[in-house]
């Protein structure tokens, strides 16, 4: 599995700016799950937390970025692509918490 740096990790997927360190919980394996919010006013993502792991041995693994692979989404009423995508990554972002 990829791994990052905490610098790297911190960088909201959205605008790129280091997040705020929110605080972490334990994993219950001797690893910790920090949680990141994005502070930049201009940023899709600003207020938005993420979560980043640090295993015990100090690495932390990431995701393949979505960006690589560009996502299309279906035009729904009353809803735009921006709002659409937000939601599937918070359900991803859930089902990642979950596993
Ligand atoms: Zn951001």
């Amino acid at each position: 599995m990829a791994t990052a740096t905490w610098d790297q990790a911190i960088k909201c997927p959205r605008c790129d700016q280091p997040g705020r360190d929110k605080g972490h919980v334990s994993d219950g394996l001797g690893g910790r799950i920090y949680s990141i919010m994005c502070e930049n006013t201009a940023c899709a993502w600003f207020e938005t937390n993420w979560a980043i792991m640090v295993q015990s041995d100090g690495t932390i693994p990431i995701r393949e970025r979505p960006e690589r692979q560009p996502k299309v989404f279906p035009k729904m009423p009353g809803m735009t692509p921006e709002r659409a995508a937000k939601q599937v990554e918070a359900i991803q972002d859930t089902k990642d918490t979950d596993a």
